[in-house]
């Protein structure tokens, strides 16, 4: 399994008030699988998939993630997953305004110590950036810099993909394009996909879907 998770808590103090955002979540993700985690709006989604890359931790639970228990590893292990087996794309496109495309999309690879001029070049050409390299972030469209980020998720062949409502700031069109690119590319890589999105249409085009809500997760009711 590429993540286990299983009776994950997560309460956010705020003042004097508690609020348990995650109560008891169980999940499973098979390498090659893609998921889809949906649910209302605060109900925990980001909070979910920022556990899953490491960047915070649960109260409770276990979850193992690539193979690496999340609770027992230590600072520089869990830097070294999100470096290296981990892909992260965000509905912000998070690009370095300082690099060209060229350099945004080699940038997580590098990193890494796994850029491949080879690999680099035909994700360059799949995700049609080919005549963007020299561009600046602020010079491209929106859809064009997701390309870009999920370019640069990718370049480093992660053996799971984390998308956080990845077409949230794109028109449909857009997304649906970008949407397309980012399930081949996963699909060629034989990465692991969770993404968390809103609509059911986009949900609907990975192989399971859950749905979150007051805190625990529950299969998505088939149409
Ligand atoms: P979603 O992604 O499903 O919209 P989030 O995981 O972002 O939901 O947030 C779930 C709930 O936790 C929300 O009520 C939000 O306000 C709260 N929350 C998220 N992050 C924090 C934080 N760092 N501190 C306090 N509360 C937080
Ligand atoms: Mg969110």
């Amino acid at each position: 399994m590429l993540l286990v998770a299983s009776g994950v808590t997560k309460t956010y103090r705020t003042g004097d008030e508690a609020v348990r955002v995650l109560d008891g979540v169980d999940l499973t993700l098979a390498a090659g699988e893609s998921l889809a985690l949906t649910g209302e709006s605060g109900s925990g989604k980001s909070t979910l998939l920022h556990l899953v890359a490491g960047l915070d931790s649960p109260d409770t639970g276990r979850l193992v993630v690539d193979g690496t228990d999340m609770a027992r590893a230590t600072d520089a292990q869990r830097a070294a997953l999100r470096r290296d087996g981990v892909g992260l794309v965000f509905q912000q496109f998070n690009l370095i305004p300082s690099l060209d495309i060229a350099a945004n999309l080699a940038f997580q690879a590098r990193l890494a110590g796994r850029y491949d001029a080879a690999w680099a070049s035909e994700l360059a050409q799949i995700l049609g950036l080919e005549a963007l390299l020299q561009r600046y972030p602020e010079q491209l469209s929106g859809g064009q810099q997701q390309r870009v980020a999920i370019g640069r998720a990718l370049a480093a062949r992660p053996r799971l993909v984390l998308a956080d409502e990845p077409t949230g700031n794109l028109d449909e069109t857009t997304g649906d394009a970008v949407m397309a690119l980012l399930l081949r590319l996963v699909a060629q890589t034989g990465a692991g996909l969770l993404m968390v999105t809103h609509s059911p249409r986009l949900a609907a085009r990975l192989d399971r879907r859950v749905h979150l809500s007051a805190g625990r997760l529950q299969l998505e009711p088939v149409a």
